[in-house]
């Protein structure tokens, strides 16, 4: 399967003298654009159901002392029956996987948060109406996470937000309308996790909200589902009448209400494309990433052009095990700022979230020219490559560090160095890291402080250090292109010693497997995102050497999730065994029936 042959950059322009930026028009013409942020990928079209609002009323609404139980006993029984609608969600999803299971969890957690019932209680008791004590209580909560660093704890109030919309709706008995017909893009204010497993049972073909995070419960839900969801879209509910017929590019993050032939011409081909390229995926993307003999192992893609991380969004993967951060250079003739970099990199830490991202600092040299360079070199490969060159201009490492570390407000972002040999190198790089965080906290910047640091292995060197390298690296992952390069000194990109060149080396393997041990005795993660990574017959081999990660190229992604389901963990070790003892690559290509 070729996952270029899907590609979500279509022709269509967006003209900005059609973009609604405050969206406070109420008589939008044809074609009309709305921007929101795309939190599920994907396109549809078709009628627009509109879920409108409550109207919440300023919450000082006050009850004689006579009515206080009565009001508790309200209140009371909306919240037993929000609860009993996130238990039969619970059900609805029973056999699917854990972290469904933990969004719901999560709101029968907060719901069920005795802090916040005895806060709501104690208001009704001081003679506000159950549904003032809910507002009120709920906001007052909610202004406490706003004002919080922490953008785990802003994200949470989004959903509490939630939650008060929904438990006043059930207050006032009104009934959502849940009998959605297939095919309709629901537009709503906000949509709650149960919500959306109904939606899902409904068959709605998007979902649209005026509020929302991208790291929300409902968009994890939504993204799990492959329902595309745009949030934030400003007055959706009002914008947006009952019947319209609206576009939502769940990829740029736009909803096009009533669009002309032309813009819909051009959708009906991209949405049919998306449609023959998931086809093709099948069945596997929904499979768990687990041996035969049911043992985790983690598989993520590496992001190594643009284009890679819609792919990877339509994977559903766990995860970005590399992203090759040089792709940014590629036709710039000076380096990006940090406010670009942060923008690019945020972007892709959202997009992802809550699964991880790795992103790699500027591996430029050898083979990968760039700007600032200072001069040619007679042998690039062995010259002024990766971490050596970052260390030397240590003004663009101390930039990419800042826009990495501003981008980890989420807590998935993970960084990494490339092309080191020494101890000192990491000591160094670490030192600068740390500068910058200090930096940071000094000019009051939110970012993740435990952000983990990583070294790459590919180099003999490292490989043989590995164990020294533990004590200051965070994680390891293992660049068998390079590695495979510098253990046989053959150049990666020269065919004519393309056949000295073999990952299957024992030298190589052995290195791996020295290095695969180091990070297991340290207890941290070590994981493949060279080549070998992606080659079928390497995946029993790797996984029975003690790999728990892989990462490859979005394109090798499915036939490696494929090949891992039908390995047996209990075989591949003792295959891994065989294959190690063998004393040349010949005998191990022929333990693997290579040519
Ligand atoms: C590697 O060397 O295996 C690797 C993943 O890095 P790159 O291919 O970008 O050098
Ligand atoms: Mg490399």
């Amino acid at each position: 399967m070729n996952t270029s042959e899907f590609n979500m950059d279509s022709k269509i322009q967006i003209d900005d003298r059609l973009i609604v930026d405050d969206n406070h028009n109420e008589n939008y013409t044809n074609n009309s654009i709305f921007r929101g942020i795309p939190s599920s990928p994907g396109i549809a079209y078709g009628y627009a159901f509109v879920i409108k609002p409550e109207t919440v009323v300023i919450p000082t609404e006050t009850i004689e002392k006579s009515k206080i139980n009565e009001e508790l006993e309200k209140f009371e029984s909306a919240k037993n029956e929000l609860i009993s609608e996130y238990y039969l969600a619970l059900r609805k999803v029973q056999f699917e996987s854990k972290n469904i299971h933990a969004v719901i969890e999560t709101n029968i957690l907060i719901i069920s948060d005795p802090y916040l019932i005895n806060g709501i209680k104690k208001r009704i008791q001081s003679c506000y109406t159950a549904e003032s004590s809910i507002i009120q209580e709920f906001d007052a909560q909610k202004q406490n996470l706003q004002n919080s660093n922490d953008f785990l704890l802003r994200e949470r109030a989004i959903e509490l937000d939630n939650i008060k919309e929904r438990i006043i709706e059930i207050l006032r008995k009104k009934k959502i309308k849940r009998d959605i017909l297939p095919g309709k893009l629901v537009v709503s204010k906000y949509v709650t996790p149960t919500d959306v497993v109904n939606f899902r049972d409904s068959k709605i073909s998007a979902i649209i909200t005026e509020l929302g995070g991208i790291s929300s419960h409902s968009s994890i839900l939504a993204r799990a589902y492959q329902i595309p969801e745009i949030i934030g879209v400003k007055n959706a509910t009002e914008v947006i009448k009952e019947n319209d017929f609206i576009i939502a590019d769940g990829y740029k993050g736009l909803v096009i209400i009533n669009p002309d032939k032309e813009t819909l011409n051009e959708y009906e081909i991209l949405k049919s494309k998306e449609k023959a390229y998931r086809k093709r995926l099948g069945k596997l993307i929904s499979l768990p990433s687990e041996t035969k003999d049911k043992h985790r192992i983690f598989l993520k893609t590496n992001i190594n052009v643009q284009g890679d991380l819609e792919t990877t969004l339509l994977l559903s993967t766990d995860g970005i095990g590399l992203v090759r951060t040089e792709i940014l250079l590629s036709n710039m003739d000076k380096f990006p700022d940090e406010e670009e970099q942060y923008q690019w990199y945020k972007h892709i830490a959202e997009q992802i979230y809550p699964n991880p991202v790795t992103f790699r600092v500027f591996d430029i040299g050898s083979d990968k020219e760039a700007p600032g360079m200072p001069h040619k070199e007679t042998n690039p490969a062995l010259g002024f490559r990766g971490i050596r060159f970052l260390l030397y201009r240590k003004d663009i490492l101390k930039t990419q560090f800042r826009a990495i570390l501003l981008a980890s407000e989420t807590r998935n972002v993970s960084v990494m160095l490339p092309m080191i040999t020494s101890v000192k190198e990491i000591i160094k790089s670490r030192e600068i890291f740390e500068e910058c965080k200090n930096q940071l906290k000094d000019e009051g910047k939110i970012f993740d402080n435990n952000c983990p640091f990583g070294v790459m292995i590919e180099t003999p060197a490292a490989a043989i250090q590995s164990k020294v390298f533990s004590n200051y690296a965070n994680f390891f992952s293992i660049g068998t292109n390079d590695l495979t390069q510098y253990t046989l000194a053959a150049d990666r990109t020269n065919e004519l010693v393309s056949d000295v060149f073999d990952s299957f080396h024992p030298a190589v393997l052995k290195l791996i497997k020295m290095t695969i041990d180091a990070a297991r005795e340290a207890n941290i993660p070590v994981s493949i995102c060279g080549e070998l990574a992606g080659h079928l017959a390497a995946t029993s081999i790797l996984i029975g050497m003690g790999v728990t990660e892989l990462s490859v190229s979005p394109t090798s992604f499915l036939e490696l999730k494929k090949r891992t389901r039908e390995i047996k963990f209990s075989e591949a070790v003792k295959f891994a065994d065989e294959i190690l003892k063998c004393q040349t690559h010949d005998e191990v290509r022929k333990l693997l029936a290579l040519n």
